[in-house]
C-alpha cells in the first residue's frame, strides 16, 4: 500500500530535482506509456525539464497517448547517455526488473543511485535507490494518480487521458480482479476531466491490421486443449507470421479469445520471435498463479498475466510449459 510517507517522499524527490528522464520496460504497453506521459505532464506543469527515453518505440496503437509536440524518444547510446548522465533524477515506471530494460539496462543500472522506481509488479529486490512499489495496485497509473494528486495536481486533458489508458488497459477495461472500488473512482475523476473512454478503447483495441485478424484466425484454428479442457494453448510460428504478412503485430491480447472458451482456466500463447527465441504469454483465472510458473522459467509479471522469453524450439518450450501448467492446475493454485 502507498501511504502518506510515500507521498511525502515523492514530493521531496521531485522538488529536489530539475532535470528528469523517464523510462519504462521493453515493448511498452498502455500503463508504461500512460504513466510516462502522465508524469511528464505533471513535471512540465511544475516547470521541470523532462525527457522520456525508451528502449523501444511507442507502438502505433499508443501514439495517440503522447502529447502532439512531445513524442517519446527511442534510446540511442551516443545521443542519450549524456542526457541520462546530466539528469538529476531518473524515474523508472511500470517496471522494476533490470532485465526488462533491454539495451538500457547497463546505463540505468549505472545510474541506480539517482533512480526512483514506481511499479506494481511483484519485486524481490531492486538496485534502485528510491522505490515506491505496490503489488496490490491495479496499474502503475493508479499509483501515479494518487501520488500526483497528493501534490495538488489536476491533470490536463493529455495527462488525464494518459493515466486513463494506463488504468484501463492494465485492468482489461476494468474486468480483471485487480479492479477495486478505487479503480472506478479514479476512472470517474479522469472522465470528469474530459477523457473520452470510447475513443481510448477504439484507439487501443479497434485498429488492428487485417494481417493481425488473419493471424488470429490461423492461431485460433490450431487451438490445443490439455488438462481436460482447462489449459488452452496456441502457437504463432515465423511461418504463420510471414504467411499473413503480420510482421510487427502485437499478439499477447489473443489470449483473451482462449480464456473466453468455457472451462479454460489457463491460456498459453507461444510465439517464435525474429531472434530465434520464443515468447510465452501466460494468462489465468482466479487464484491460479501463473507468475510463479513464469518465474520458474526466468520470466515474470502478475498472478493472472505473465510472460517468459526463452531460447529453444517452440515444440520443446511448449511441452515444458504445458507440463508445468498441468501440474499447477492439478495443485489448484
Ligand atoms: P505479455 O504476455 O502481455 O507480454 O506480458 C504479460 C505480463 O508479463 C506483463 O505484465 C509483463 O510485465 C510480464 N512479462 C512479459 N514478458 C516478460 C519477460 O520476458 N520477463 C518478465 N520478467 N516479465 C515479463
Ligand atoms: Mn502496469
Amino acid at each position: 500500500m502507498i501511504d502518506r510517507r510515500h507521498h511525502e517522499r515523492f514530493r521531496e524527490l521531485l522538488d529536489s530535482a530539475h532535470r528528469f528522464v523517464l523510462t519504462t520496460h521493453v515493448n511498452p504497453d498502455g500503463d508504461a506509456i500512460g504513466t510516462e506521459v502522465g508524469l511528464e505532464r505533471f513535471l512540465i506543469s511544475r516547470g521541470h525539464g523532462v525527457r522520456v527515453i525508451n528502449q523501444d518505440p511507442t507502438p502505433p496503437f499508443l501514439k495517440f497517448v503522447e502529447a502532439q509536440d512531445r513524442a517519446v524518444e527511442v534510446y540511442e547510446p551516443s545521443r542519450h547517455d549524456p542526457v541520462l548522465a546530466e539528469a538529476d533524477l531518473l524515474v523508472l515506471l511500470d517496471n522494476s526488473a533490470p532485465d526488462r530494460l533491454g539495451r538500457m539496462e547497463r546505463v540505468m543500472c549505472a545510474s541506480a543511485g539517482k533512480t526512483l522506481c514506481i511499479d506494481h509488479h511483484p519485486t524481490r529486490e531492486t538496485p534502485w535507490r528510491h522505490n515506491i512499489l505496490d503489488e496490490a495496485a491495479c496499474a502503475t497509473a493508479a499509483m501515479l494518480y494518487e501520488l500526483t494528486r497528493a501534490c495538488g495536481w489536476t491533470p490536463d486533458r493529455v495527462g488525464a487521458q494518459a493515466l486513463y489508458v494506463g488504468l484501463a488497459t492494465d485492468t482489461g477495461f476494468f474486468r480483471f480482479n485487480s479492479t477495486v472500488p478505487r479503480t472506478h473512482e479514479i476512472a470517474g475523476e479522469l472522465l470528469a476531466l474530459g477523457v473520452d473512454p470510447a475513443l481510448c478503447y477504439r484507439e487501443v483495441y479497434e485498429r488492428n491490421s487485417a494481417a493481425h485478424t488473419r493471424l488470429l484466425g490461423h492461431a485460433l484454428a490450431g487451438l490445443r486443449l490439455d488438462a481436460g479442457g482447462a489449459l488452452a494453448t496456441i502457437r504463432i510460428t515465423r511461418e504463420m507470421v510471414e504467411r499473413c504478412h503480420a510482421e510487427s503485430v502485437d499478439t499477447s491480447e489473443m489470449t483473451t479469445a482462449l480464456l473466453a472458451t468455457d472451462g479454460v482456466r489457463i491460456a498459453l500463447l507461444l510465439r517464435e520471435l525474429e531472434d530465434g527465441r520464443v515468447k510465452v504469454s501466460l494468462r489465468s483465472k482466479g487464484d491460479l498463479d501463473v507468475h510463479r510458473l513464469a518465474s520458474g522459467f526466468g520470466g515474470g509479471g502478475h498472478r493472472n498475466a505473465s510472460g517468459i522469453v526463452l531460447p529453444g524450439t517452440i515444440e520443446r518450450i511448449e511441452a515444458e510449459v504445458i507440463a508445468r501448467a498441468t501440474e499447477l492446475l492439478a495443485d489448484g493454485r
